[in-house]
């Protein structure tokens, strides 16, 4: 909104200059009318949520073929250090983002799910791939069907297997996620015990 020396009189700027019929704003006031673009605002939330977005440390987790496309992400072709996210972590307490990439069988499902719950809060789940998500062509006894059954899933990334690129489509959604404030899966629909 531009200002000029009648609405600065109404906002209770007693200035003599502005007072002065014709004269015509300072250089003062010139700087207040050019404030409003020249400063960035924000809210604390909207900050921790940047910084959060700027810095998600994967935890080292590759179950299947989808492992191999995951890992691919921190080459120099994908570069995901652009994010601040090259840094995968081998211990889930140092983790926030669990990519859970293949199949998880029954056996693996305990594991999975500690690890899950060692990593420090806020924390994100994506599911890579169709086994991951749904069990896939794994219809049978040995495989889960879907990792969501055991950890609360914020991203599904579709394929199979999903290219590195989808994967990098996926983050990025979680990204926009986080910055418009939608709260993690856990606190949404809860963890199952
Ligand atoms: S989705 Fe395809 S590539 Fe990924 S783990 Fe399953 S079979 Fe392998």
């Amino acid at each position: 909104m531009a200002l000029n020396d009648k609405s600065l009189a109404a906002r209770g700027l007693q200035s003599e200059r502005v007072q002065w019929v014709g004269k015509g704003p300072g250089v003062f006031e010139r700087e207040v009318e050019s404030l409003e673009t020249e400063v960035g605002l924000t809210t604390l939330a909207k900050a921790v949520a940047w910084a959060q977005t700027k810095s998600m440390w994967p935890d080292t987790f590759g179950l299947a073929c989808c492992a191999i496309e995951m890992m691919s992400i921190v080459s120099s072709r994908y570069d995901i250090a652009r994010f601040g996210m090259e840094a995968f972590r081998s211990s889930p307490r140092q983790a926030d983002l669990l990519i859970v990439s293949g199949r998880v069988s029954h056996k693996m499902a305990a594991p999975l799910r500690q690890i899950y719950d060692q990593m420090l809060e806020p924390k994100w789940v994506i599911a890579m791939g169709a086994c991951a998500s749904s069990g896939g062509m794994f219809n049978n006894y040995a495989i889960l069907q879907g990792v969501d059954r055991v950890v609360p899933v914020d991203i599904h990334v579709p394929g199979c297997p999903p290219r590195p690129e989808a994967l990098m489509e996926g983050i990025v959604r979680l990204h926009e996620k986080v910055n418009a404030g939608v709260p993690p899966a856990y606190e949404i629909r809860g963890v199952a015990e």
